[in-house]
């Protein structure tokens, strides 16, 4: 799957500590998946260290979505070679479609040709001009595409599929499933910034994650300051504060807006998306950067299932940030 080179650090995993003598152990798991870093910290009676399982989990992912591995059946439904996708892919293709709908088409898995073609795919950036955007849209939207029988049925063969927004928060699902299907209830699944978080730690204690307070300004220093509690929910975040490509002078967000075909490039910064699991909240997330600030606030008030954290630059060259109405944040003093 494609390097998350532009994901954001909002967010500060709270480190927990060893729980001392018998019972559950705290077991780590740490390491490279998809180009990016996951970490995944679970309570287990048995101390059970599952790296080949979950590396098998993995390997199962770039085989089935990753757009670096020709032979992946993403590659090959790209390519138009008749192929019946597995379990993984449909889960990601139709979820992908209702948020799609849901989001009135900002979230679209449809973008690819764009994605590549503005140079955040497999090629090289091209040099993009107005002809070349349209003649891509022609064939960008999920109406131009569909799932019949375990098969991809596309209206348009020039349609390609790019599941970067939503499979690494559906991975993250994926293993906590497993740890739940051999009896861990505590857990908390960290892929390249996107989370599942379960069930209490043995003392009662919720997983907490650190919401960076953005800094005044684009060079100053990071800061912790807001933490939440993540209880039996999914945590995602997009965007591209203090990280993005600069060329001319000009600002390119790997955040394709699939109406306009063109980069997005309003001011708000990065989403963070709570919502009941983890693949929903990386889609949401992707589409509230094509949303924009205004819009998402709207929409995320609108739905009792989701609460976000949104990060915004504001005209003084500084930051703001909004937290939706039911998010908890809680301070240092409250830890
Ligand atoms: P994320 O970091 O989850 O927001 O995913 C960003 C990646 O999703 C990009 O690098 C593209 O591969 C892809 N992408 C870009 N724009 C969109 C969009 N509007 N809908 C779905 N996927 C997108
Ligand atoms: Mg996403």
């Amino acid at each position: 799957m494609k390097k998350a080179f532009f994901t954001l650090s909002v967010l500060l995993i709270m480190a927990a500590c060893q729980f001392p003598g018998r019972g559950p152990q705290m077991i780590t798991i740490r390491g490279v998946v998809f180009g990016t870093y996951y970490s995944i910290i679970y309570y287990d009676e048995e101390a059970r260290v599952l790296q080949e399982e979950i590396d098998s989990i993995f390997q199962d992912f770039n085989s089935s979505m990753s757009f670096y591995d020709p032979q992946s059946i993403l590659s090959q439904v790209n390519r138009n070679d008749p192929v019946l996708v597995d379990e993984y892919f449909k889960a990601v293709f139709n979820r992908s479609k209702e948020i799609s709908r849901e989001t009135d088409g900002a979230f679209d898995a449809t973008v690819f040709p764009l994605v590549n073609a503005w140079g955040f795919g497999v090629d090289q950036r091209a040099s993009m001009t107005e002809e070349i955007v349209d003649s891509l849209m022609q064939f960008v939207g999920f109406e131009k595409i569909d799932l019949v029988d375990g098969r991809i049925v596309k209206y348009d063969e020039r349609v390609q599929l790019d599941f970067n927004a939503i499979a690494k928060g559906y991975a993250a699902d994926v293993i906590g499933h497993y740890l739940e299907s051999i009896g861990v209830t505590a857990y908390m699944v960290e892929i390249g910034g996107d989370l599942i978080a379960r069930g209490s730690k043995p003392d009662g204690s919720k997983w907490r994650i650190g919401l960076e307070i953005p800094a005044k300004d684009h060079d100053a220093q990071q800061e912790w300051h807001y933490f939440v509690e993540v209880y039996n929910q999914g945590l995602a975040t997009s965007g591209d504060y203090r990280r993005y490509i600069k060329d001319d002078g000009k600002r390119y967000s790997h955040t394709i807006d699939p109406q306009t075909g063109y980069p997005v490039t309003h001011n708000l910064m990065s989403a963070s998306v709570f919502a009941g699991d983890a693949m929903s909240a990386d889609a949401y997330a992707t589409a509230f950067m094509v949303m924009g600030l205004d819009k998402s606030i709207a929409f995320v008030e609108a739905r009792d299932d989701l609460e976000a954290y949104f990060i915004f630059s504001d005209d003084s060259n500084g930051y703001g940030y909004y937290a939706s109405s039911g998010l908890q944040l809680l301070s240092r003093d409250d830890l």
